[in-house]
């Protein structure tokens, strides 16, 4: 092992490992450390990858990466206690090359990713845990590890730690979270032979269903829950604000197994076994809670720099082009040698200027307006419940007295007032 790197990356998710493969291919000297006994051995995703970014790293991955079905319909559900209002898309152009998302399992996922990464010519240790970053006159030079004699230097440390970097809080880049700023999900793999998969979701053997779940999964609170199909198990989840859950006196576990026994989803899992229980934070500040991204010697990338749309689900994709987007940073900073936070700040222009930091500068208030008025998911979402039932029930009603009737429900709960109150905030938050 060399004493010094071009690059040390702390954490070998999607994000450092994009950032290790992107730095390796154009002739950097990469170190690659991974706390886990390998990568993906601790990383946790509902599962949804996205071709887009991922094929940018590694053209035509769907042909050698461990994928588990392309997706070929998104489904959305409003939950209420015993009935469901749905709509999605499912389309057979998704079912073909290239693409359009993949549902993967990480444990096996990373560790692929991780290896091209070695392939391109980085160097992977794995169970090594970063203690710290070793900061000399201000600029990083390096890490510190559990190993014995764990120091190692670099002209560029990128933390790609996840979600809860302490290597970035060390460095006085973020503050400890807000309740607000992460939502806690717990999530459970079910195996079910993958002929009951196909029979329940519709589906053939290469094609795969994603249903997100709002309303009563989350008992009326702000968040979601997830059903994914893989080839022969099933990803189920639920999370909400850790703020929410406080609030909400609500207990993740609790959550999950409400949601696996409603009886929507219970005849979907039915039969099946529970193979792994997973739980992790997702930060979901957004636009806001976006931290310093670059220092003298150091970025910070994917979910330590909280690159997540909770609202489009996307997290992995924005990880692997943060990882991207630093790399080509680094490499510049090489070309000039100057590794300073002014030569890294092009990694900080790039960021901004990128779709990440667009759809979450769009996005900016909606966490924040949808947990201020619980209305939209306590109220709003049983109300459409109770607006289809009454559509789809044939009673002899005329129709357009049944039109009025439905209107007058929604209304005459709440007022006209409120109601328009109500779609104008929202509409703005998202808009
Ligand atoms: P991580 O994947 O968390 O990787 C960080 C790595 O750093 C880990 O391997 C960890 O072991 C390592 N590490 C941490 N600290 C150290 C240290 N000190 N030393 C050495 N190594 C260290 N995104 C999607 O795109 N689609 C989805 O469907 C989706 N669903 C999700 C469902 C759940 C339940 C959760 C929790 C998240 C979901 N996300 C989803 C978000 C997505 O998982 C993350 O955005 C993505 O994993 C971020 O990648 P990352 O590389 O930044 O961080």
């Amino acid at each position: 092992m060399p004493e010094k790197f071009d690059v040390i990356v702390v954490g070998a998710g999607p994000a450092g490992s994009s950032c290790a493969l992107t730095c390796a291919k154009n002739g950097l000297n990469v170190l690659l450390i991974e706390r886990g006994e390998y990568p993906g051995a601790k990383n946790v995703m509902g599962g949804v990858l996205y071709r887009k970014q991922m094929e940018e790293l590694v053209p035509e991955f769907w042909k050698e990466a461990p994928l588990e079905r392309p997706v070929i319909e998104q489904r959305f559900w409003m939950l209420d206690k015993e009935s469901v209002v749905q709509f999605g898309y499912k389309g057979l152009e998704w079912a073909v090359e290239p693409y359009n998302n993949f549902t993967v399992l990480r444990a096996q996922f990373d560790q692929w990713f991780a290896g091209k990464a070695v392939e391109a010519g980085a160097l992977l240790i794995n169970e090594t845990v970063v203690t710290e970053c070793i900061v000399e006159n201000g600029k990083v030079v390096g890490v510190r590890t559990d190993r014995p004699d764990g120091e190692v230097y670099a002209d560029v440390v990128v933390l790609a730690d996840g979600v809860n970097s302490l290597l970035s809080k060390q460095l006085g880049f973020h503050k400890e979270f807000r309740p607000d700023e992460v939502a806690l999900t717990v999530m459970e793999v079910i195996n079910l032979p993958k002929e009951k998969i196909n029979d329940r979701f519709n589906v053939e053997d290469n094609q795969g269903c994603t249903i997100e779940i709002f309303g009563d999964s989350t008992k009326g609170n702000l968040g979601t829950a997830f059903l994914y199909t893989n080839k022969d198990s099933l990803n189920i989840g639920v999370g909400t604000t850790l703020s929410s859950m406080i609030k909400a006196k609500l207990k993740p576990y609790e959550l999950l197994d409400y949601l696996k026994n409603h009886p929507m989803v219970k005849p979907l899992i039915d039969g099946g076994e529970s193979a792994e229980y997973l739980a992790h934070l997702i930060p979901e500040g957004g636009y806001r809670s976006v931290p310093k991204v670059a220092g003298n010697g150091v970025i910070v990338i994917g979910d330590a720099a909280q690159l997540v749309n909770a609202i489009h689900r996307e997290g992995s994709n924005m990880a692997m082009y943060s990882g991207k987007l630093a790399a080509e940073a680094v490499v510049q900073a090489k070309n000039r040698e100057d590794f300073s936070e002014s030569s890294l700040n092009s990694y900080r222009e790039a960021l901004y200027g990128s779709f990440i930091m667009k759809d979450l500068e769009k996005y900016k208030d909606a966490a924040h307006t949808f947990e201020k008025y619980p209305q939209y998911f306590n109220d709003y979402v049983p109300m459409m419940n109770k607006a289809m039932s009454k559509f789809f029930t044939v009673d002899g009603t005329p129709k357009r007295e049944k039109q009025k009737q439905i209107m007058k429900s929604v209304t005459g709960e709440k007022g006209t007032l409120r109601v328009l109150q109500d779609i104008y905030r929202a509409w703005k938050a998202v808009k």
